[in-house]
């Protein structure tokens, strides 16, 4: 049997009508940038996280470097992120001139470390973005309670958090503002490219959709009033995800009931399961296991037509990219623990219950050879 890390395929064949239908209407309305379908998302998307604004733009790394520029991020400027994360979050810091500075994450729910965020602070520190990595919420209530009372603005990568609650609140209502992404893979994908902004915040709003509009003011075009961009979501893409958003709570609860399976039934005592936090519900965008093994429980898994990934094999900090910063190791020892252990196996709205079967046997088949010990 196989089971493939991911099969966006298989996720459209059920909704195929509604999606061409989407998609016709917006070729035949001629209206293909910034239109009705980009508003009305908007509006979908910030009543569904519960915030006043949702500012659609063209990926979650352009929603990640618009919102920490809304908040005053510049050139010099320290901003704080988890050491294990995807690169984006610290390319956003980067490319607008600042220095990502890493907080090692708790080893149980992998997400940022309340108790080591102070010591990653100094006097230049302008922003903290929080990832709720793998579709876990960071413990947010200590992060903003330390923002506050430094002044400093707090954006939250929720790239793989779409669902997530920290207590009552979602994901991507809980800081200054938020940073989404509409990759295909995402628990909300589109068919390409898409990221937003959601925030209580009016004039982060505004600022947003001035910048990812060349910097002109709405309803007065041809005036750049600073150096915006093109940063803008699509009709296309707009009127998809307002079709994918109807079944996001649906597939979510799919993936909870995966996790749950696997959860039970996974009893293998070389293999460390995920945990939930009490106050926490998880979007389950990844299902991440540890095991000191890792690598052989790959290939295990692989043997048995298994597909599973390792999110991620190398911490940004050790990346080509900021090979020309001094980052201390010391900083980072939880994260480069965990790039050597982790690894993501097959979770998603589309496993037929016989592959969740077939990962759970294997996993618990799997002995860890002696001449490895
Ligand atoms: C996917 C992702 C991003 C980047 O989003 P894109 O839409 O691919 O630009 C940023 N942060 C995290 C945590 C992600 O998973």
């Amino acid at each position: 049997m196989k089971v493939p890390f991911v099969d966006l395929s298989l996720l459209h064949p059920h909704i195929k009508d509604e999606i061409s239908e989407a998609i016709n209407r917006v070729m035949e309305s001629g209206r293909y940038i910034l239109g009705p379908e980009v508003e009305a998302f908007e509006k979908e998307f910030a009543a569904y996280v519960g915030t006043r604004n949702c500012v659609s733009v063209a990926s979650g790394t352009e929603a990640l470097i618009l919102s920490l520029r809304a908040v005053g991020v510049k050139r010099g400027d320290e901003v704080v992120v988890p050491a294990n994360t995807c690169s984006p979050t610290w390319l956003a810091a980067a490319n607008l001139g600042a220095l990502p500075v890493p907080v090692d994450p708790d080893p149980i729910t992998f997400t940022l470390d309340p108790a080591r965020l102070m010591s990653a602070l100094s006097p230049r520190t302008r922003a903290i973005v929080p990832v709720h990595l793998y579709g876990h919420p960071v413990e947010m209530d200590p992060v903003l309670h330390v923002a506050r009372r430094y002044g400093i603005p707090v954006v939250e990568d929720a790239a793989q958090a779409h669902g997530a609650r920290y207590r009552s609140a979602r994901a991507g209502s809980l800081a200054d503002a938020a940073a989404w992404s509409f990759y295909p893979t995402k628990n909300l994908g589109a068919l390409g490219d898409g990221g937003a902004v959601t925030t209580d915040d009016d004039r982060i709003a505004d600022h947003i959709r001035s910048l990812r509009n060349y910097g002109w003011h709405d309803g007065d075009p041809y005036v750049s009033h600073e150096a915006g961009m093109n940063s803008r979501l699509d009709e296309l893409q707009a009127a998809v995800l307002r079709v994918k958003l109807r079944y996001l709570d649906t597939w979510n609860s799919r993936r909870t009931d995966i996790a749950n399976t696997y959860g039970t039934n996974i009893s293998n005592k070389s293999i460390v399961l995920p945990t939930v936090a009490p106050w926490a519900t998880h979007a389950w965008h990844l299902y991440v296991v540890r095991c000191l093994e890792r690598d052989l429980l790959r290939e295990y898994l692989a043997s048995r037509g298994i597909t599973s990934l390792v999110h991620y094999p190398l911490s940004p900090q050790r990346q080509p990219a900021f090979s020309d910063k001094s980052y201390s190791i010391s900083t980072s020892m939880v994260a480069m623990m965990l790039e050597n252990q982790v690894l993501s196996i097959p979770i998603g709205p589309n496993l037929a219950d016989a592959q969740v079967q077939h990962v759970i046997d294997t996993m618990n088949e799997f002995n860890i050879p002696t001449e490895a010990i």
